[in-house]
C-alpha cells in the first residue's frame, strides 16, 4: 500500500516542497478510488483540495469524480489543462482523475503545480483499448515522484488484469463506456482478444 508523504515523516510542512503521485492502471482497477481515498485523507488534515477533471468525461455527474462504487467526491469539469493552473491557486493539494485525456500540455501544468508546492495526485489510464501509452501518461510517470499501478482482474481467467480490451471493432482512441464496451484483462487474453478482430 501506498504511504502518504505527511508531516509525520517529514516530506510535508515546508510550503515549497511539492510532489507529483500517479495513480495509474486499467479500467475497473480502482483508479479513482484511490484518488479519493488520499484526498480525503488530506480533508481531514484540514488541507485545502480541490479535484478537476476534463469536460469529455460526462459519463457521470458532470461536477463529481465519481468512481464504480458510487464512492464520490466533489469536482470541476476543465476543458484545458490550463484550466487548473488558472484555479489551484488557493490550495495544498490537486487532484486530477481521468488525468489522460488532456493533451500533453499537462505535463507542464502538473509540473509548475509541484514546482509551486503543491501536492498533486493524478489518476489515469496508463494504456489505451490497443495496448498502446495513452496520450499524456507516459510523461506524466516520468515526472513523477510516486506512482502506483493498481489492477483490475481479468473477467477471462481471473489473473490480475492491465488491459482495457474493447469489445466492439472501433479504432477510435476514445469510446466512453463501461463495461458494455470494456473488459479488464490480462495480458494473455488480451492479446488473444486482439488477434480474434
Ligand atoms: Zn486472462
Amino acid at each position: 500500500m501506498f504511504v502518504e508523504p505527511t508531516i509525520e515523516n517529514g516530506t510535508l510542512g515546508n510550503d515549497k516542497n511539492g510532489w507529483v503521485e500517479v495513480v495509474c492502471g486499467s479500467m475497473f482497477s480502482g483508479k479513482t478510488e484511490e484518488l479519493i481515498r488520499r484526498v480525503k485523507r488530506a480533508m481531514i488534515a484540514k488541507q485545502r483540495v480541490l479535484i478537476f477533471k476534463p469536460g469529455i468525461d460526462n459519463r457521470y455527474h458532470a461536477e463529481n469524480v465519481v468512481s464504480h462504487n458510487d464512492n464520490s467526491i466533489q469536482s470541476k469539469a476543465v476543458n484545458f489543462a490550463n484550466d487548473i493552473l488558472l484555479q489551484a491557486n488557493e490550495c495544498d493539494v490537486v487532484g486530477i482523475d481521468e488525468v489522460q485525456f488532456f493533451d500533453d500540455e499537462i505535463i507542464n501544468v502538473v509540473n509548475k503545480l509541484a514546482n509551486n508546492g503543491k501536492r498533486v495526485i493524478i489518476a489515469g489510464l496508463d494504456m489505451d483499448f490497443a495496448g498502446r501509452p495513452f496520450g499524456p501518461m507516459a510523461g506524466l510517470l516520468a515526472i513523477a515522484e510516486f506512482v502506483t499501478k493498481v489492477h483490475a482482474i481479468c473477467i477471462k481467467c481471473g489473473n490480475i488484469a492491465t488491459y482495457s480490451y474493447r469489445r466492439t471493432k472501433s479504432s477510435k482512441k476514445v469510446v466512453l463506456g463501461e463495461t458494455d464496451i470494456y473488459e479488464a484483462r490480462c495480458r494473455k487474453c488480451f492479446v488473444e482478444g486482439m488477434n480474434e478482430k
